[in-house]
């Protein structure tokens, strides 16, 4: 007998947008081949997990006829592209979406192996190797992330990217990209070699073909200079940090052919959704709605994908998944709002949205048990009881109010972004975390690490007195995380 292997499907959707056409096939592939649960991840794209061996190629058969895929969702490539993800944020937010689309196609890999073996198409060639020119025979050191971010929002989290691009836009227009490069958040318990990096600015370069040059190169110099000997090291964080950011830019430019112009000033603040219904500069309606960790499913709270699905079958709304692992419901026009609004109220789902705690919107947790082989600890089917007793706490301390970024992971791989936190919870061993306190609201300070491997008594005892002297001492108008920088609350 052969084992019963189950895998998991992530797609490649770059900017996180569906059609309610893909919704609705989507939530009917969950049902047939795998748990049922669609996982918006934390890069913008969905996961499937559970589809048994005999499932696979159908899974993929059905994902192709709605032309959706996974190439390069995972692996040592180009991963999804992730940008800004709210209509909302800039009347050029679908100018930077479709540079999100543009990038994503231009460092996809050229093998046709992924429709022979799987869509069980034609061999185009023989040759053992195929022509890759970015590629070629090697692929990268190891996985690259790149993201879009529009400021001043920065709910992309921008630079824990390996390249970030910030847009640039002056009198309205969109002029170009700021970049950034060498963010990344993995590292290894115990191995202080390793560490989370947030992205470097190293220029800017206009909104035409020599963004793409420039992305392109970013990513071949990568190739070559990457550490191969040792995967630990394999990000171009570490790339970055061996030979300098002068170097990398200098070496760019000598690919490229042209210079970078120096940086164009940008701020960032805020990382958070608009939850509720918003409207855009072109009178179209979306509604950004709650999903805890990104796990579509009906549970005995709410039905939120039996609700989801009728909301897709109206065809009058597209779906957008944000890097935070929520969903926006979009491009709703006027005289379909009342129909959208009356499913939501229907199946509670505004009700659901509204009641959700300010920490617990603002709250992600990656995958880990019983999913993720690398997990030391739980992480999504975690977080949420966690919160229960931490919002009592913030009750207790009257800062229920109060949005501040939590995150957890069950390993130090940081697929949940902790390490971007104001309050990161890291995975050490089952039931035990390390605690991170200090990172910023709008995602441009790394937290630091406070105390290792506490339970959950520990906790809640710690964040108990935190919160109480938060409330006693800051500044007004201070953050969390910024307060616990300026006491010094990380391990020297
Ligand atoms: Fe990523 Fe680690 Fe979470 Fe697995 S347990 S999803 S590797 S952060």
């Amino acid at each position: 007998l052969e084992r019963l292997y189950s895998f998991m499907i992530r797609l490649r959707v770059p900017g996180g947008f569906f059609t309610p056409e893909q919704w609705i096939a989507t939530h009917h592939i969950a049902g047939e081949h795998s748990t049922g649960v669609i996982k918006i991840t934390t890069r913008q794209t969905i996961q499937l997990h559970g589809i048994l061996k005999s499932h696979v190629k159908p899974t993929i058969a059905a994902f192709n006829a709605i032309t959706l895929d996974s190439i390069a969702a995972c692996g040592d490539v180009n991963r999804n592209v992730t940008c800004t993800a709210n209509p909302l944020q800039s009347p050029i937010h679908e100018q930077v979406h479709a540079y999100a689309a543009k990038i994503s196609k231009l460092l996809l890999p050229k093998t046709h192996a992924y429709y022979e073996i799987w869509l069980d198409q034609e061999r185009l060639t023989d040759k053992k190797e195929e022509d890759d020119a970015l590629y070629q025979d090697r692929y990268l050191p190891r996985k690259f992330k790149i993201g879009l971010a529009i400021p001043p929002n920065n709910d992309v989290d921008v630079l824990t990217n390996d390249l970030g691009l910030i847009a640039i836009i002056e009198d309205n227009q969109l002029k170009g990209f700021n970049i950034a490069i060498g963010g990344g958040l993995g590292a290894t318990h115990g191995n202080a070699e390793t560490y989370p990096r947030l992205a470097t600015v190293i220029g800017f370069v206009p909104a035409d073909d020599r963004l793409f040059k420039a992305v392109y190169e970013i990513v071949t110099i990568q190739r070559d200079y990457g550490n191969r000997s040792d995967r630990k090291f394999a990000r171009l964080k570490y790339t970055v940090d061996k030979y300098g950011t002068d170097w990398y830019r200098q070496e760019l430019e000598k690919r490229t052919g042209f210079a970078l112009e120096d940086a164009r000033p940008y701020t960032f603040n805020d990382r958070t959704e608009r939850f509720g219904w918003q409207q855009d500069h072109k009178g179209l309606w979306h509604y950004t709605l709650f999903v805890e960790n990104g796990r579509v499913l009906d549970d005995e709270k709410v039905a939120l994908k039996t609700a989801l699905l009728e909301v897709a079958e109206t065809k009058k709304a597209n779906f957008r998944f944000t890097v935070n692992q929520k969903i926006i419901l979009a491009d709703i026009r006027k005289k379909d709002k009342a129909l959208i609004n009356g499913i939501l109220e229907k199946y509670r789902l505004i009700q659901h949205t509204e009641a959700a705690s300010a920490i617990r919107k603002n709250s992600i947790a990656c995958v880990a048990l019983p999913s993720c082989g690398l997990a030391l600890a739980e992480s999504q089917r975690y977080l949420p009881s966690l919160l229960d007793h931490i919002e009592r706490l913030l009750a207790g301390h009257e800062l229920s109010t109060e949005e501040i970024i939590i995150r957890m992971t069950g390993c130090p791989n940081g697929c949940g972004r902790p390490y971007a936190a104001e309050i990161g919870f890291v995975g050490t061993a089952m039931g035990h975390y390390n605690l991170y306190l200090g990172g910023d609201h709008e995602g441009t300070r790394l937290n630091r690490l406070y105390k290792e491997n506490l339970d959950e008594t520990a906790i809640l005892r710690e964040l108990d007195l935190l919160f109480w002297l938060y409330k006693k001492e800051r500044i007004t108008g201070e953050r969390f995380g910024d307060f616990a920088l300026r006491q010094r609350w990380y391990k020297p």
